[in-house]
C-alpha cells in the first residue's frame, strides 16, 4: 500500500472513531488469526449489578449488607461498586433495589456515615479483599480466596453459588469470623453487539477467544451466550499476556481486546492491541487501536479496512 492509502485508511477509520497508532498496526492487523477478548467490560457492559444475597448464618440480611460494604468501599473494583451501591440502597430505602436502582453513591454526603469501622483493609488481586471489622476478619471474594483461608463452604452455600454461576452471574462470597456468612450474585449484562461479531468474526476466518478473571463455570456461562468456544478462566492478572504469547508461539497472529489496567500487559503483548476507548487510560496507552464508540463492531472495521489497504486486487 502506498503512503496516501494508508493515510486514507487512517482517516475512514477516524471516521468510524477507530483510532490507529501508525501505519505498521494497520498493517499488522489484515494477518490477524485469533482475537482475544476479555470478559468485564469487554464483551459484557460493565454495567455490574448485584442480583441476589443469601446469608447463611442468623445474621440479619441488613447487617450482612453493611458489613460487605463496608469491606469493599475502600475497593476500586467493579464488582466492589456494585456491592456498595446496593448495600446503600438498601439501607437508606429499606428495600432491595432492582437493577434499575443501581447508582454510584461513593460521592453522595451521606456515604460513609452508615458505614462500620474497618481495619487491616488489603485488596488482593484475582481474589477479592481482606479487612478486620469488629476485630474479626472479614473475607469477600471468590472460593479462591476462602480456601486459601482455610473458610469451608458449606452443601447449600456451594448449591447457592452453583445455580449463580451456571445462570452466568459472578457468586461473591463472604465470610466473618472464618466462617461462610452469605453469598450474593453479580450479573453484567452482554453488550447488544457481541455474539453477531462473534459470528462476523468466525466467517471471516479469525478465531475468538475469551479470557477472564472470573469463575470457569460463569466464563463458561456467558462464552456459551455469545458463541465462543475457547474460554481462558480463572486467570491471574499477570497470566492474560502469557496467553497472548503462547498462541503466538504457536504461529497465530493474536489481537487483544480489553478496556482495564488488568489487561494492558496483554495489549501490549498482542500483535495488535485494541482498547475499548471507554476503559482505563492505561490500556489505551497499551493498545495499537483505541475503538472510541465502545463497540465490538469496529473490530471487525479494523480488520476489514486493514484487509481492504493492504491486499492487493487481483
Ligand atoms: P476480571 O476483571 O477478568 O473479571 P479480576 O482479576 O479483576 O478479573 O477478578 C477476578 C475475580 O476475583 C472476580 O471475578 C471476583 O471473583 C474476584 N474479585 C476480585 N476483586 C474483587 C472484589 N473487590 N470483591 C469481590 N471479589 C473480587
Ligand atoms: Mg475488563
Amino acid at each position: 500500500a502506498t503512503p496516501t492509502a494508508v493515510m486514507v485508511a487512517t482517516g475512514v477509520g477516524a471516521n468510524h472513531g477507530v483510532l490507529i497508532k501508525g501505519g505498521e498496526a494497520l498493517e499488522r492487523a489484515q494477518k490477524i488469526q485469533h482475537v482475544v477478548f476479555d470478559k468485564t467490560g469487554t464483551l459484557t457492559q460493565g454495567k455490574a449489578a448485584v442480583t441476589t444475597a443469601k446469608v447463611f448464618t442468623k445474621m440479619e440480611l441488613g447487617y450482612f449488607l453493611t458489613l460487605v460494604a463496608s469491606a469493599e468501599a475502600s475497593s476500586e473494583h467493579p464488582l466492589a461498586r456494585a456491592i456498595v451501591d446496593y448495600a446503600y440502597h438498601f439501607h437508606f430505602f429499606g428495600n432491595l433495589p432492582t437493577v434499575k436502582d443501581a447508582k454510584n453513591h461513593v460521592n453522595d454526603a451521606k456515604f460513609s456515615e452508615w458505614l462500620l469501622d474497618v481495619s487491616d483493609f488489603s485488596a488482593l488481586p484475582g481474589r477479592g479483599v481482606q479487612c478486620m471489622i469488629n476485630r474479626e476478619r472479614v473475607l469477600v471474594g471468590n472460593r479462591r480466596l476462602l480456601t486459601e483461608n482455610g473458610v469451608t463452604i458449606p452443601m447449600d452455600a456451594e448449591t447457592f453459588l452453583v445455580g449463580l454461576e451456571e445462570s452466568a452471574k459472578t457468586g461473591i462470597l463472604v465470610a466473618y469470623n472464618n466462617i461462610l456468612t452469605g453469598v450474593l450474585g453479580v450479573a453484567d449484562p452482554l453488550k447488544r453487539e457481541a455474539a453477531v461479531v462473534i459470528e462476523g468474526l468466525k466467517k471471516m476466518g479469525v478465531q475468538p477467544v475469551m479470557v477472564t478473571g472470573d469463575n470457569w463455570r460463569t466464563a463458561g456461562a456467558v462464552a456459551k451466550e455469545v458463541g465462543i468456544e475457547d474460554v481462558r478462566a480463572e486467570v491471574m492478572p499477570a497470566g492474560k499476556a502469557d496467553i497472548i504469547r503462547s498462541l503466538q508461539k504457536d504461529g497465530s497472529v493474536v489481537a487483544m481486546v480489553g478496556d482495564g489496567i488488568n489487561d494492558s500487559p496483554a495489549l501490549a503483548a498482542a500483535d495488535v492491541g485494541m482498547a475499548i476507548g471507554a476503559g482505563t487510560d492505561i490500556a489505551i496507552e497499551a493498545a495499537d487501536y483505541v475503538l472510541m464508540r465502545n463497540s465490538l463492531e469496529d473490530v471487525i472495521t479494523a480488520i476489514d479496512l486493514s484487509r481492504k489497504t493492504f491486499t492487493r486486487i487481483r
